[in-house]
């Protein structure tokens, strides 16, 4: 029988690094698939549907959450972001390795029905780090890096819960850091 694929879930404060590592870790040679999230968000200027994320309106995530078709769910930031849940099921079924780009009540959720996941945070060694990072990217204004500092603390309080926690100083550092881990972690039975 085929053993199932192995659930790695990343958090992180936002500004941390979390999506540009994810980028490199899915072009990696470990071969690992990205859930997309649903969001009703606001898409970015580089971000691309059903690649990102699954844009939605609130109606239209309210519907599939009050369906069940999430595996977890949470409100960040003012929107709603959801996992879903038959893709994520059907892919580690299959034998697949799946990671979860998810805040750190999703996280939470999705350990209480896997026990099995595997819980990553990556983190800045300062606030300041995130700050400048969040003013530089361009894509929030000054109130939404506000908002995202202060979220920032709350999920930095949660860090206990996670298997590895990574510092994103220096990238390739942190990508060398996240790459061991996985590895480690899909060599073990
Ligand atoms: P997150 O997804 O965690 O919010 P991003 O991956 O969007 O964060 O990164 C936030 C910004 O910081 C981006 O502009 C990204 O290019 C930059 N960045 C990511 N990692 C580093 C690093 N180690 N050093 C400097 N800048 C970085
Ligand atoms: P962003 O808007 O910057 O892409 O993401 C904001 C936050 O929402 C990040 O912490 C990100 O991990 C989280 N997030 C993205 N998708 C999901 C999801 O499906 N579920 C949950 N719980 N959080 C998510």
């Amino acid at each position: 029988m085929m053993r199932d694929g192995k659930l790695f879930i990343i958090s992180a404060p936002s500004g941390a690094g979390k999506t540009t590592l994810e980028k490199m870790l899915l072009s990696s040679e470990l071969g690992l698939i990205k859930s997309v999230s649903t969001t009703t968000r606001a898409p970015r200027a580089a971000e691309e549907n059903h690649k990102d994320y699954i844009f939605l309106t609130k109606d239209e995530f309210v519907k599939q959450r009050d369906e069940g078709k999430f595996l977890e769910w949470a409100e960040v930031f003012g929107n709603f972001y959801g996992t879903p849940k038959s893709k994520v099921i059907n892919a580690i079924k299959k034998g697949k390795n799946v990671v979860l780009s998810i805040d750190v009540r999703g996280a939470e959720q999705v350990k209480k029905i896997f026990p099995e996941a595997i819980l990553i945070f990556i983190n800045t060694s300062s606030l300041n780090i995130l700050k400048g990072r969040l003013k530089r990217r361009l894509t929030d204004s000054d109130e939404e890096i506000n908002k995202r500092l202060e979220v920032a603390n709350n999920e930095i309080a949660k860090l206990g819960m996670y298997d590895y926690t990574i510092i994103n100083d220096d990238l390739a550092t942190a990508f060398g850091e996240l790459k061991n881990v996985i590895k480690k972690r899909l060599e073990k039975e």
